[in-house]
């Protein structure tokens, strides 16, 4: 078969189960497969493919019909200007949490040295693409899952970073350091009661530790707020990502432990997605 005749089987199968973006996926799995771009499969489209690499593309549509995010079954997702490793120990890089990368970028000039803390990188996302555009800053990303730790040092190592980076596998309450001039943080902010109507992409797939933010959703961004008024030099930024809904809670919580609420920044959809705070 060519390539051309397995990208429409794929795209078919994928639209009967209702698949938005069912020829977008069946052609990324087929060029992941066959380790090409798109645009190199589109522009020849009568590639003959083998058997084995033809049932690999079959096994993985099915796994995508059966609702598997296209981020894990191609190993990687695009964030900011990088494609970061991915798999099901981490929380799929979203769009919307690039605003933390963009926010710091325009409170950092590039000249400057800064330490940076990362509470639950995940992926290590967030972290290693602050650092590809502040060359003179250095980092530390924490993560209570020693699998995503794993997946953020894999990341690190592929983009070079060396020693600007360190990924330790620690929970929030037991780690113990120097002084940041910044923290970011994109914690678990879902309500618990909620994670049952998320979407079958995100519920049956990606970890519940990334997205579980306890009974009322703030479990994790009070701990992060606690930890970093102790962890952030006078004048350090706190960045946090958070729910559309959490802005007032938010702000609340950050003036108790004696933070000013600078910006509250929407993502493209319109939402209050980022908050960002000074440490008075
Ligand atoms: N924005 C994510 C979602 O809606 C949630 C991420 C998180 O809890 N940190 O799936």
């Amino acid at each position: 078969m060519n390539s051309i005749e397995l990208i429409r089987i794929g795209t078919k199968i994928l639209q009967k189960s209702s698949k938005i973006s069912a020829g977008l996926d069946s052609e990324l799995i087929l060029s992941n497969i066959l380790k090409t771009t798109r645009e190199k499969l589109i522009i020849h489209p009568k590639k003959n493919i083998n058997k084995i690499l033809e049932n690999k593309f079959n096994s993985d549509i099915k796994a995508r019909k059966l609702n598997k995010p296209i981020a894990y079954i191609l190993g990687y997702k695009e964030f900011w200007k990088q494609k970061f490793v991915t798999d099901n120990n981490v929380l799929i890089p979203r769009p919307d949490t690039e605003l933390i990368v963009e926010n710091v970028i325009k409170n950092f000039k590039k000249k400057e040295s800064k330490n940076v803390l990362d509470i639950g990188t995940g992926s290590g996302c967030i972290i290693l693409s602050i650092l590809s555009e502040r060359k003179k800053f250095k980092g530390i990303g924490i993560d209570t899952s020693k699998h995503a730790i794993n997946v953020a040092k894999i990341n690190a190592k592929m983009q070079q970073f060396g020693n600007r980076i360190r990924f330790i596998n620690t929970d929030i309450d037991n780690f113990f350091s120097c002084k940041y001039d910044l923290i970011v943080s994109n914690p678990p902010y879902i309500k618990k009661s909620k994670l049952s109507s998320l979407i079958e992409d995100i519920r049956n797939f990606e970890p519940k530790l990334a997205l579980d933010g306890g009974p009322d959703g703030f479990s994790t961004i009070l701990k992060v707020i606690v930890k970093s008024s102790k962890l952030l030099k006078k004048k350090g930024m706190l960045f946090i990502e958070i729910d559309n809904t959490q802005v007032i809670k938010t702000k609340e919580m950050l003036k108790k432990y004696k933070f000013f609420t600078k910006d509250v920044c929407k993502d493209l959809s319109g939402n209050n997605r980022c908050i960002i705070a000074i440490k008075l």
